[in-house]
């Protein structure tokens, strides 16, 4: 069997960090299984969903290396689901309500309140076709339900109907479909809801595994009896525990929580976002992974805990500065050459190890070639000055540093600290940065001179 997944966000907005972990879950999977990754953009939803969001969601997975064998959008896909809504009407599953959603919201509050499930009673059923002409020539447009195959013929008595599939995040799954409303497929004003265009893309795209938030869960049982009355079989489905804040607060769209484009533009690393994403929430410890084919030699959905997958935003940048410690020159060379700086590989690994982000080389070439600017204290002030005379002759050598301190300490009595800062603190503005004995050849003798008082 072809192994294709997808990964079916809604351009409503931009995508965070949890929506990442959906999307990087479905692109390992179909990478460790040679298998087909699709972008379907689930944009039926005419008034919230933007072109500037879809674009952006591409940039985002092409930001991680995830690239789409195929990319879709529901908008172009309406003629499928008035196909399939059409049989389903054909076969009496499919029946229009009237009911207007404050009338819905309070038949609910009112079955809370008397300790009854909230479930819809099937109103719309029991409508005469003169109930129904009368109400529409009031002008009240149907929305149109789904019948669940609750009930033996007589959809007034419902019983339990177990549907029970094996998850792949969360083991044997049961969701009892007398325990849920007829779900509402299509909107008064004729525009479909997820719940149908997304079956019949999965059908129609042969989808073989559906891996997506927990928070879908009892969706599949409503999507069970759907793909059934399309004469289809469901695909395998794995839900993934969610990304929360340490606080446990969830993370939305809407809200602009921690974007991937955010996450991007702070100057973090595309594996640092990746590792902790997807190994936040599994039994596997989270560590800073540089590629996506060895994160995908770690990423095992059977690992994924059941309770939310907490983390903390800083945590981001330790991997970031783990992955940035360890990065080779040629990884990094181009990106640095746009920032500015024409160094070679000495320089990067004398500074890597400082650099939280890849950014921060900026800061430190800066210091090489820039014009420093340090407040001498009143009590090192004699010393600098006569560390100018002590500067051993000819080029700055990583023998350099050992030699002059060296000179000065027996010259001078100082040591330790007092020796050390001063001379750090004038040459380069800082009270830490890179090993000086390796830093002080690139700074070269004409820079050391002219940061050094007269
Ligand atoms: N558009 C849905 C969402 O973003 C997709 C859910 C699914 O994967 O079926 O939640």
């Amino acid at each position: 069997m072809t192994v294709i997944v997808r990964f079916a966000p809604s351009p409503t907005g931009h995508i965070h960090i949890g929506n990442s972990r959906t999307a990087l879950f479905n692109w390992l999977f179909a990478q460790k299984a040679g298998g087909r990754f699709i972008l379907r953009f689930d944009d039926t939803d005419k008034e919230r969903s933007k072109a500037e969001f879809a674009d952006a969601i591409e940039t985002d997975l092409a930001w991680f290396g995830i690239e789409p064998d195929q990319v879709e959008r529901q908008s172009d896909r309406v003629a499928s689901y008035d196909a399939a809504a059409a049989k389903l009407k054909a076969d009496g599953l499919l029946y229009p309500c009237y009911e207007t959603s404050e009338e819905l919201d309070r038949r609910r509050s009112r079955a809370r309140a008397l300790g009854r499930a909230p479930v819809y009673d099937r109103g719309g059923l029991k409508l005469t076709d003169e109930e129904r002409a009368s109400l529409e020539a009031e002008g009240r447009k149907p929305h149109w339900r789904f019948l669940l195959p609750n009930h033996d013929g007589d959809p007034f008595q419902t019983r339990r109907t177990e549907v029970t599939w094996t998850d792949l995040c969360r083991g044997e799954q049961t969701v009892d479909l007398a325990s849920l409303s007829d779900p509402v497929l299509i909107r008064e004003d004729g525009s479909y809801l997820y719940t149908l265009p997304s079956i019949v893309d999965d059908i129609d795209m042969a989808v073989s595994h559906v891996i997506r938030g927990e928070d879908h869960v009892a969706n599949t049982g409503v999507q069970y009896a759907i793909f059934k009355a399309l004469g289809a079989d469901m695909p395998t489905f794995g839900h993934h525990n969610l990304l929360t804040t340490s606080d446990g607060e969830g993370l939305s769209k809407r809200k602009g929580a921690l974007s991937v484009g955010s996450l991007r533009e702070s100057g973090l690393e595309p594996m640092a976002v990746a590792s902790l994403a997807v190994l936040t929430g599994t039994s596997q410890s989270v560590e800073a992974v540089s590629d996506l084919s060895l994160l995908a030699d770690k990423f095992d959905l059977s690992t994924v805990s059941r309770s939310a997958a907490k983390f903390d935003p800083a945590d981001l940048d330790n991997l970031n500065a783990k992955l940035v410690h360890a990065m080779p020159f040629d990884v990094v060379y181009e990106r640095l050459q746009k920032l500015g700086i024409v160094a070679g590989e000495d320089f990067w690994l004398i500074i890597r190890e400082n650099c939280q982000k890849v950014i921060d080389a900026q800061h430190y070439w800066q210091i090489v070639h820039g014009v420093i600017k340090t407040k001498i204290a009143d009590e090192d002030l004699e010393f600098v000055t006569q560390a100018r005379k002590f500067l051993p002759e000819g080029d700055v050598t990583a023998e350099t540093w050992g030699s002059w301190t060296s000179a000065l300490k027996a010259e001078t009595g100082r040591k330790g600290r007092g020796l050390f800062m001063p001379l750090r603190r004038v040459l380069t503005g800082l009270d830490h940065g890179p090993d000086m004995k390796a830093f002080l050849p690139l700074i070269g003798r004409q820079n050391i001179l002219d940061r050094l008082p007269e």
